[in-house]
């Protein structure tokens, strides 16, 4: 599984995180970014969720 987060496109709402707090952490300044250690969380089915929390669309799940 791949993610991809549109940090351009990324308003800092936090909903990843929240959604998905073992694989979305949000950064100094608010960003969403992923944590290092997601490992296995990522094939989880919050990964999903997370991306379809985004109010901007900025994770791209593939
Ligand atoms: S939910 Fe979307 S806009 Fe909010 S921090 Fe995560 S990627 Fe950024």
């Amino acid at each position: 599984m791949q993610i991809d987060i549109d940090r351009d496109v990324c308003i800092g709402a936090g909903q990843c995180a929240l959604a998905a707090p073992k694989v979305f952490t949000q950064d100094d300044d608010g960003f969403s970014e992923l944590l290092p250690e997601s490992g296995d969380a990522l094939g989880g089915p919050m990964v999903g969720e997370a991306a379809r929390a985004c109010p901007v669309q900025a994770i791209t799940v593939s």
